[in-house]
């Protein structure tokens, strides 16, 4: 089958579920794709991997993925 004739991919039923249940989870933590002043999931208590641009959130309310320069209202400072 040649490219062209492909189906054009589409989000499924699960993708859409996905989609709401993170909705969801951003709504309440008031999570952006941007910092806020200074903090940054990057420098929050809860990001795992500080050296990396993207990493998991620990935070019992996200645990997702998470960019670097993202922010959510559950900021924490990463104690000494
Ligand atoms: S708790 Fe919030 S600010 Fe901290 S890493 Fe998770 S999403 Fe980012």
């Amino acid at each position: 089958m040649a490219y062209e004739d492909m189906p054009k991919p589409e989000p499924k039923e699960v993708d859409e579920k996905n989609w709401m249940v993170l909705q969801q989870m951003m709504e309440r933590a008031v999570l952006k794709g941007e910092p806020y002043q200074d903090e940054r999931c990057d420098n929050c208590l809860y990001y795992l991997d500080t050296t990396s641009s993207i990493s998991y959130c620990w935070h019992q309310q996200i645990r997702i993925l998470v960019g670097g320069a993202w922010w959510c209202q559950w900021w924490e400072p990463i104690e000494d």
